[in-house]
């Protein structure tokens, strides 16, 4: 049984999100139910199951959800390609990818994910959502180290059939499990993206592909990334040069209290705090996240905002100096002239002929 929104169907947006779920609770039938961590067989379903290899189970499952759509044709290489830097940029807004690590994360589950609070994102990483970037670093590499002779679908595939005979996955042995079904090593990428928290080279394994990733600076509230840059309107500041607080709101019945502050960030650093109830801004009263949005946009990188807050019933004000927006919105496009091999790993990945060639 899936649970979904009623009214999710429409748009294009939200339909393509009721097929990434359904793809990945299908693609779980094999991947969890049947390939499984030792750890978990059998399942002990009176007490917590720990395990190292939650991002095995659910950003494997996570990788292909998207990418078995894209394989379908219900998407276009293009739409997955924006899809997948949707997840990059989301990432790049997580502080916590640089303190926990996704073995940490698979390991924590049961008192941190299941347990979020307004701190999470500062001190933890989602397995799925790293899980997912790290799979598709991981069949890129694959497939250039094994001279596209292999990929991960046929590590996937030798663990389904390992499972057919009882086999499981031990803690820390994903690297063991690539190198018998696939050949090839690719544990210094394990000891960088899942034992430790080496931040990911999307540029360099995307390249392999004959892909061109960069990140630029977020241009509003709802930008999610996996788009190139716009350029401002005439008139209006570069977007590199617009301001950033660090934080993130949110609106219940006519107040709006921080939701989030990113480690790190100018509101951090001035002393703002997640549950803050913000009441002026500038000297006018916020009524809501967009009136806010606007009081805070015409303020330069570099100058103060002072903000009134109640914190626990008590007024304060907060002096925050705002700073520039960093690089954390991700795209990926098609490089112009790529080689015939990185073409042609595209098309084998993707199911689609490379743009470029
Ligand atoms: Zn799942």
């Amino acid at each position: 049984m899936l649970n979904y929104p009623r009214f999710g169907f429409r748009p294009r947006r939200a339909y393509e999100e009721f097929l990434d779920l359904a793809s990945h609770e299908l693609f779980h039938v094999w991947n969890v139910k049947r390939i499984r961590p030792t750890r978990f067989a059998p399942y002990d379903y009176t007490q917590e199951n720990v395990t190292d290899l939650l991002w095995v189970m659910e950003g494997i499952t996570d990788y292909y959800a998207p990418l078995v759509c894209r394989r379908a044709g219900l998407v276009s290489a293009e739409r997955y390609l924006e899809m997948l830097g949707e997840s990059l940029t989301q990432l790049a807004r997580t502080p916590g990818r640089a303190v926990h690590s996704l073995e940490e994360a698979s390991r924590d589950a049961w008192i941190r994910l299941y347990r979020a609070d307004e701190d999470t994102p500062n001190t933890s990483v989602s397995y799925y959502l790293k899980g997912h970037v790290v799979a598709a670093m991981l069949d890129l590499e694959i497939r250039a180290r094994s001279g596209d002779r292999a990929t991960l679908d046929t590590v996937m595939r030798g663990l389904a059939a390992d499972a057919r005979c009882g086999g499981t996955i031990p803690e820390g042995g994903f690297g063991d499990v690539v190198r018998r079904h696939a050949g090839v090593d690719v544990e210094d990428l394990l000891d960088a993206y899942v034992r430790s928290t080496v931040e990911i080279d999307a540029a360099g394994h995307l390249a392999l592909a004959g892909l061109h990733a960069a990140a630029r600076p977020r241009e509003g509230t709802d930008d999610r990334g996996g788009r190139p840059p716009t350029t401002p309107a005439a008139g209006e500041p570069a977007h590199a040069a617009r301001p950033h607080l660090g934080a993130s709101f949110r609106e219940e019945g006519g107040r709006v209290t921080v939701a989030f502050v990113a480690n790190g960030g100018p509101a951090e650093r001035h002393g703002l705090y997640a549950g803050d109830e913000i009441v002026a801004a500038c000297g006018y009263r916020v009524s809501d996240v967009r009136g806010l949005d606007a009081r805070l946009a015409e303020v330069g990188v570099g100058e103060r905002v002072t903000l009134v807050v109640f914190r626990r019933d008590r007024l304060e004000h907060v002096d925050v100096v705002l700073g520039r927006r960093p690089a954390d919105t991700w795209w990926i496009e098609a490089a112009r002239e790529p080689s015939a091999e990185r073409a042609a790993r595209y098309a084998a990945w993707l199911a689609a002929p490379h743009p470029g060639r």
